[in-house]
């Protein structure tokens, strides 16, 4: 029997790779579900290649491929009672309602989806630095761990002067040394929003205290993640990089199976692997991140909610790349309440966050 796969924004970098993947293993999975936000187009000719159960486009103003439309049909096809594993490949917090469903309906998270977090039910992240992270850990008691170092490429700026950075162009911000992703986390890659949602959702992941949850910059993005044990010793997980690889991974945890997608490790191909200390001069929104993280409460979905928006500004043209990390500050400025209980909790500072931020950005 194989097991049922939903994919939430499949039409995205994410989403792509996991259908790459599915391709190889049609014996052991079958798409059950698939859902995009506009790309009509391309989600239909998955879904003629797949023919899922359920087809849904968020934004359906035409409605020629779903049989549903509009954002409840992530819930919808992330619940579908085919589905086993949900693979949420979606962009932002837009996400964070279906991992909270899926989970609820007993479903294991496949979860891309960093902007949001969730808690309870299997969650297995996609993201190439905690895969590395589970990968090394997989089999060993939670005592036994001691600290992680994520590694972060640095982005396109991690050679640049602060005053060169604070007028970067998009295209500049867009140029991602070694991966090709949604231009979101590209741009959160350059200011190391990303790597400072990475240590977040480490911190809720495995469970350790923020002073324990390191990252170095490490350009070749050979490395995924180095985790050290209570005695010393220090494990990584290498690799070049690839999504397909973690995002099989999460299929699969804790097994392996056997797969010929991805390019075969060379450690000579590799070549020299450096790091480097994060420059804090360099990423100020990464410290801000940080902050959020160790305030806790709702700060973390508000340190989110503002770089949504920000980026979003930044990408069209609105803002300079400086704005991004001085917005954020703003908004952060701001008290926030320290209870995240609820879905709606989190929700509502997500709203009061982007109102701030629009007003922010504007000054
Ligand atoms: P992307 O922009 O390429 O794709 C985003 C997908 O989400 C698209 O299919 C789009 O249709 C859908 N989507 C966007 N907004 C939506 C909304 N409001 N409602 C419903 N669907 C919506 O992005 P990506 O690079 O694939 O990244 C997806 C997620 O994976 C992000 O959270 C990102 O941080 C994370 N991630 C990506 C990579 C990578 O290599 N691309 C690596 C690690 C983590
Ligand atoms: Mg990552």
């Amino acid at each position: 029997m194989t097991c049922g796969v939903a994919i939430l924004g499949s039409t995205g970098s994410i989403g792509t790779a996991t259908l790459q993947v599915l391709r190889r293993q049609r014996e052991r999975f079958r798409v059950v579900a698939l859902t995009a936000h506009s790309n009509a187009e391309l989600l239909e000719g998955q879904a003629a290649e797949w023919r899922p159960a359920y087809v849904g486009l968020v934004n359906s103003g035409k409605r020629e491929t779903g049989n549903e439309g509009g954002p409840r049909c992530l819930v919808e096809a992330a619940t579908h009672p085919d589905v086993r594993i949900v693979v949420n490949a979606i962009v932002g917090a837009a996400g964070l309602e279906a991992t909270l469903a899926a989970l609820r309906a007993g479903k294991r998270v496949a979860l891309a989806n960093k902007e949001a977090r969730a808690g309870g039910g299997e969650i297995v992240p996609v993201d190439s630095e905690h895969s590395a992270v589970l990968q090394c850990i997989t089999g060993r008691r939670p005592g036994e761990l001691a600290r992680l170092i994520l590694t972060a490429s640095g982005g396109p700026f991690r050679t640049w002067t602060p005053e060169r950075l604070a007028g970067a162009t998009v295209a500049e911000a867009l140029q991602h040394p070694t991966w090709k992703m949604g231009k979101k986390i590209t741009v959160d890659s350059a200011t190391l929003v990303n790597k400072a949602l990475e240590v977040i959702e480490a911190h809720f992941l495995f469970g350790l205290p923020y002073p324990a949850v390191q990252v170095v910059v490490h350009p070749q993005s050979v490395v995924h993640a180095f985790v050290e044990f209570v005695d010393g010793s220090v494990l990584a997980q290498v690799g070049f990089p690839t999504m397909e690889l973690p995002i099989l991974y999460a299929l699969t945890h804790p097994e392996r199976v056997p797969d010929g997608g991805a390019r075969r490790f060379d450690p000579v191909e590799a070549g020299a692997l450096t790091f480097e200390p994060v420059r804090p001069e360099l990423y100020p929104a990464y410290a801000l991140g940080r902050a959020a993280g160790e305030q806790g409460g709702t700060a973390p979905a508000a340190f989110n909610a503002a770089n949504e928006v920000a980026v979003q500004l930044f990408l069209e043209g609105r803002i300079r790349f400086g704005k991004i990390a001085e917005t954020i500050e703003r908004v952060l400025a701001a008290p926030w309440p320290p209870g995240a209980r609820s879905l709606e909790d989190v929700l509502s500072a997500d709203a009061v966050a982007r109102r701030l931020a629009r007003e922010a950005a504007c000054f």
